[in-house]
């Protein structure tokens, strides 16, 4: 039987406020201000949801807005909008088709950790849709449910949009936060953390496009029921970003740990494009290592993949492969993964700012046949040991595990002329 996806997100898009408000929008925003629950209930109903980051880290979003502390005079919420992780479209599908769930779930969880201010961090490469937002934010104020004394309460928020510069590593909270505040885009070491010293020194919440989206659901039917949905560790649905070698791709929404990697792309991608001989999947983006055609009879959620030795990071599923007497450009396909962390990589840390272009040396090298991938592998572990632990953010990290994790698993295929 195929299996279909999972609707909580996509039930709720809406062409404009008035659909949204007949599709029962902003019922959750009224309930939490129109009834006064107190921002420690919202916070206890999200712990209670299971709620985990969508971003790409899975940390427990309940745990994490209770870090902020209650008396600080400023606080502040962002969204991160910089969705940059390669493969990973789903956030810009939220943004454009259901800005009004993204703003009122921002104004809850603005509210359970009383921020006035909130800002949506869009990456450059969306400016295109700033517009759309900015016009959901302007007509969200003009019915009251933005600006001063929400719906009666003493509650006041605004909105603010923040255009992006165009950098990867700016997609990292503490480089997110420099960048606000007008400086480079480093990432800052830890801690503090961004809940104690966040947005000009203020305690700060950084969530995820899809993290802020799932908060009008967890309070329209509470975190109990919405914990029902998914697997105990991963509760809840994810948007899935299918792409690769599929017949149809797109964003799909699954119910997590209730449907295999091998279903999702033969029941929601319809399949591996003809001709096309399957060699792998990447799970979570370009930063998750691969896992091989055996090893996608698993449910997609967090722990699952985890014991794969991947992860479901930002949720962006690469099915890759290649026509049958095209394997070899595996390597060309490695390599422009490579390149894009060596370009990106801030500088920062000598380890990876060196590091990523050693193993871009080495991918050139075993191409021209210079070095074994067996001895490649050596080196890039080498340099794992060098980065590990000792790097502002896990970039660097990330290009070597994947380079080694690649030259493992397709040792074979890698040595095709
Ligand atoms: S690990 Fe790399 S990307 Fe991350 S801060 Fe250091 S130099 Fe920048």
């Amino acid at each position: 039987m195929k299996k279909s996806e999972t609707l909580l997100i996509k039930k709720k898009y809406a062409e404009n406020i008035d659909e949204y408000i007949q599709k029962g929008g902003f019922l959750s925003l009224k309930k939490v201000l129109g009834d006064g629950i107190p921002p420690e209930k919202v916070i206890e109903e999200v712990k209670k949801s299971g709620l985990r980051g969508r971003g790409g880290a899975g940390f427990p979003t309940g745990l994490k807005w209770s870090f902020i502390p209650r008396d600080a005079e400023k606080k502040f919420l962002i969204c991160n909008a910089d969705e940059g992780e390669p493969g990973t479209f789903k956030d810009r599908e939220i943004l454009l088709y259901a800005p009004y769930l993204l703003i009122e779930g921002i104004i809850i969880s603005s509210y359970a950790i009383q921020a006035e201010v909130s800002y949506i961090y869009l990456r450059k490469e969306y400016k295109w849709i700033y517009d759309r937002i900015y016009k959901a934010i302007r007509e969200t104020e003009e019915i009251g449910f933005l600006g001063k004394n929400i719906l009666g309460s003493s509650f006041n928020h605004r909105i603010k949009i923040f255009l992006g510069a165009g950098a990867y590593i700016c997609g990292e909270e503490t480089a997110l936060l420099e960048s606000m505040e007008g400086k480079k885009g480093f990432p800052r070491l830890k801690p503090p953390y961004p809940a104690d010293k966040g947005l000009f020194g203020n305690p700060t919440v950084i969530n995820n496009v899809e993290t802020l989206a799932n908060i009008p659901i967890i309070m329209e039917m509470g975190g109990e029921n919405y914990a029902k949905i998914g697997v105990p560790k991963s509760t809840g649905t994810r948007l899935i970003s299918l792409s690769g070698i599929v017949r149809k791709k797109g964003v799909f929404e699954i119910e997590q740990g209730k449907i295999t990697i091998r279903e999702i792309i033969e029941d929601l991608g319809e399949g591996v494009k003809e001709n096309y001989h399957l060699l792998g999947v990447i799970p979570g983006g370009i930063s998750a290592p691969p896992l091989l055609p055996d090893e996608i009879d698993i449910t997609y959620d967090f722990e699952s993949i985890i014991e794969k030795g991947s992860m479901s990071g930002s949720g962006a599923i690469i099915v890759f492969g290649f026509k049958e007497d095209k394997k070899n450009e595996l390597l060309k396909f490695l390599k422009s993964a490579v390149n894009f962390f060596k370009e990106e990589s801030c500088g920062k840390c000598t380890p990876c700012r060196e590091g990523t272009w050693a193993i871009n040396d080495i991918l050139e090298k075993i191409e021209k046949r210079e070095t074994q991938i067996e001895e490649g592998v050596e080196i890039i572990d080498g340099l794992y040991k060098k980065m590990k632990g000792l790097c502002a953010c896990p970039l660097g990290e990330s290009c070597a595990i994947i380079t080694e994790s690649f030259l493992k698993k397709y040792s074979d295929v890698l040595n095709l002329k």
